[in-house]
C-alpha cells in the first residue's frame, strides 16, 4: 500500500476526473454511484460532472436518446450556476452527440464552445481531448482551419508524455490529409506515427494501421499497404475485433490494396470474407462499399457485365441505406430534442457567447465559427459569396474631440444602421473597435458592391448632428468575393473544392482588408471591391 489516504471528497474528485480523461473507463453504473456519493458529500458540481459521465457512457453504448435529457438537465444547471467547466463538458458531449446525429454544423459549434468555456485551471489532458474533438469537427470543412487545434493538442500530448494521445492526433491528421488527397502531408504524418510507435513503444491500433495503409496506397505503394494490414486480419490473431467493427473495414482496405497491387485472387478472397462478415453483423454501409470494390475487381478482370451488375447492386444498397439513415436520424433528433426548454436554454447561452456586449451584434467569434461553413456551402452550391469590412473614418477624432462615451454611442448607432440595412441570409458582426464585417453569403461582384454602397450611404445620410454636432460620420468599406462555379471572371476565382483546400475564410477577409485599405488611401467614405 502506498499509504496515501485521501479524504472521500478528494478521492471522488479524482475518480470522476479519471473517467472524464479516459472515456473508455467510464461506465454508466460507476458514474451513477459517483453522482450519488457527490450529492451526499454536498458537492453539486461534482455530481453534475458525474451525471455527464453517465450520459457519455449511454451515448457510447448506442443510446443517444437516453443521454440527451441528462445533458440538457446538467446544461441548464451549469448556466444557472455559472459553472464554466461543467458547461464546457456539456458542450463537449453535445458536440459528440450531434456528430452521432450527423449534424456537423451543430457539432462544430458545440466543439468551439467546449474549448472556449474551459477555465485555465483544468488539467491539460482535458483541454487536449476538447481540442481533438474540435479539430475533427473543423477538419470536415477545412483542414487549414483545423491545423492549429491539432497542433495544440499535439503539444499538450507531448508535454504530458501521453503518447497515446499523440498517436490519436497524428492518426486524425493523417486521415484528413489522406481524404484531401494530399499524399505528401499524409505520408509525412504516417511516418511520424510509425516513428512515435518505435520511439515510445506505444502500440498502433487497427484504425491507425488502416490509415497508414490508405496513405501508402495514395503514394502508390500497394504491396506495402497489403503487408501493413495482413497481420490484422490473421484469423488467429483477432486483434482487430477488439476495436468494435473494425475488421470488415480493414478487410475492405486490404482488398483494395491487393487489387491495386495486381494480386487479384487474393483481393477476391478478401472481399468475399468482408462481404460475409458484413452480412453476419448487419453492417450495411461497409457491405455496400464492399460491393463497389467487387465491381472494380470485376472491371480489372475485364468482366464488364459482372462489374456493371455489382455496381447496380451497390447503387441500390447505398440508396436504401441513405434513406434508412435519414429516417433514423430524424427519429433520433426528435427524441433528443423533444425537450423544448432545453433547446431554448442552449440557444440562449450560445447566443450570449457569440454577441458583442456594446452593440448586441454578433462578434468575431461568431464570424470565425460561421465563415468557413458558409464558404463550404457556397462552394458546394457553386454560388459566389462576399465579405465586406466596414471601418469608421477618423473615428479617433470623434473620441478625442467629443468623448469616448460619444464614440460608443456612435458605434451603437452605426451597428443599428448596418443591421437595419442587412437582410437574411446576410449578417453583420462587430469585429472589434470601430470595425464591422458584413457577410453576404449569396452575393458577388456588382451585386455585393451595390449592397455595400447602400450601407455606406445609410451612414453618410444619417442625421448625426444630435450626437456629433458638426463632425461628419462616414465609413469606408472593402469588399471581396469568393467565386465558385461557372460565373464571374474575377481574379482570385476558385474551383468547387476551394473552400475545402484553397480559399480560406482568412484569405477572403484579408483580401477585403486590402480593399478597405485602398478605400482609406483613396480618400475614405467609399466602397472598393476586388481589382478586376
Ligand atoms: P481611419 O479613418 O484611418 O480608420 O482612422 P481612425 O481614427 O478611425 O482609425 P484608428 O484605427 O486610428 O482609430 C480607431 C480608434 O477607435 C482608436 C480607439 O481608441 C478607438 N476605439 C476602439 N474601440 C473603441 C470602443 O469600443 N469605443 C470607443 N469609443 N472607441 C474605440
Ligand atoms: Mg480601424
Ligand atoms: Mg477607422
Amino acid at each position: 500500500m502506498s499509504g496515501t489516504l485521501l479524504v472521500p471528497a478528494e478521492r471522488l474528485t479524482a475518480e470522476v476526473l479519471g473517467m472524464e480523461v479516459d472515456r473508455r473507463a467510464a461506465e454508466h453504473g460507476r458514474a451513477l454511484a459517483a453522482e450519488r456519493a457527490a450529492i451526499e458529500l454536498g458537492r453539486p458540481e461534482l455530481a453534475a460532472r458525474a451525471k455527464l459521465v453517465a450520459a457519455d457512457a449511454l451515448c457510447r453504448g448506442g443510446d443517444p436518446a437516453g443521454a440527451a435529457p441528462l445533458l440538457h438537465e446538467v446544461h441548464r444547471w451549469a448556466v444557472r450556476e455559472n459553472e464554466p467547466y461543467v458547461l464546457a463538458r456539456c458542450n463537449f458531449l453535445l458536440s459528440i452527440l450531434h456528430t452521432c446525429l450527423g449534424d456537423n454544423a451543430e457539432a462544430r459549434r458545440h466543439a468551439l464552445l467546449a474549448v472556449d468555456h474551459l477555465p485555465d485551471y483544468v488539467p491539460a489532458l482535458i483541454r487536449g481531448s476538447h481540442l481533438v474533438n474540435l479539430a475533427l469537427c473543423v477538419d470536415v470543412i477545412s483542414r487549414a482551419d483545423a491545423a492549429p487545434y491539432h497542433a495544440e493538442a499535439l503539444d499538450i500530448a507531448a508535454a504530458a508524455g501521453d503518447h497515446d494521445l499523440s498517436r490519436a492526433v497524428l492518426n486524425n491528421m493523417a486521415y484528413a490529409a489522406y481524404c484531401d488527397g494530399d499524399a505528401d502531408a499524409a505520408g509525412e504524418l504516417a511516418e511520424r506515427m510509425r516513428r512515435l510507435a518505435e520511439r515510445t513503444g506505444v502500440e498502433l491500433r487497427p484504425p491507425d494501421l488502416d490509415t497508414i495503409a490508405r496513405v501508402l496506397m495514395l503514394q502508390g505503394r500497394h504491396a506495402e499497404a497489403e503487408l501493413t494490414l495482413l497481420p490484422l486480419v490473421d484469423p488467429d490473431a483477432r486483434r482487430c475485433d477488439v476495436e468494435g467493427n473494425m475488421l470488415p473495414e480493414v478487410l475492405l482496405t486490404l482488398a483494395e490494396s491487393q487489387r491495386l497491387a495486381g494480386a487479384l485472387d487474393r483481393a477476391a478472397a478478401t472481399i468475399e470474407r468482408c462481404l460475409r462478415l458484413c452480412a453476419e453483423r448487419g453492417m450495411a454501409d461497409t457491405g455496400a462499399r464492399a460491393r463497389r470494390e467487387l465491381a472494380q475487381l470485376h472491371a480489372t478482370h475485364g468482366r464488364w457485365r459482372e462489374a456493371y451488375e455489382e455496381q447496380c447492386r451497390y447503387d441500390a444498397e447505398s440508396q436504401a441505406l441513405r434513406s434508412a439513415e435519414r429516417e433514423e436520424r430524424a427519429r433520433l433528433t426528435q427524441l433528443v430534442f423533444e425537450s423544448r426548454e432545453g433547446r431554448r436554454e442552449a440557444a440562449r447561452f450560445r447566443e450570449m457567447a457569440l454577441r458583442d456586449a456594446l452593440t448586441g451584434l454578433y462578434n468575431r467569434r461568431f464570424v470565425d465559427a460561421q465563415l468557413p461553413a458558409l464558404l463550404a456551402r457556397a462552394a458546394e452550391r457553386g454560388i459566389p459569396m462576399s465579405a465586406a469590412l466596414v471601418d469608421v473614418d477618423f473615428f479617433k477624432r470623434i473620441n478625442d474631440t467629443l468623448s469616448h462615451e460619444t464614440g460608443d454611442l456612435v458605434l451603437q448607432r452605426i451597428a443599428g444602421l448596418l443591421a437595419a440595412e442587412v437582410d437574411e441570409p446576410a449578417t453583420v458582426a462587430r469585429l472589434g473597435g470601430e470595425e464591422f464585417v458584413v457577410v453576404l453569403p449569396d452575393s458577388g461582384g456588382d451585386d455585393a458592391l451595390t449592397r455595400c454602397e447602400r450601407l455606406r450611404r445609410a451612414v453618410q445620410d444619417h442625421d448625426w448632428s444630435e450626437l456629433t454636432a458638426d463632425l461628419p460620420v462616414t465609413v469606408s468599406i472593402g469588399v471581396s468575393t469568393a467565386w465558385f462555379g461557372s460565373t464571374g471572371a474575377e481574379p482570385h476565382r476558385a474551383g468547387a473544392g476551394a473552400a475545402r483546400d484553397g480559399l480560406t475564410a482568412a484569405a477572403l477577409l484579408s483580401q477585403a482588408d486590402r480593399n478597405l485599405y485602398a478605400a482609406k488611401r483613396s480618400g475614405r467614405n467609399r466602397v472598393l471591391a476586388d481589382p478586376s
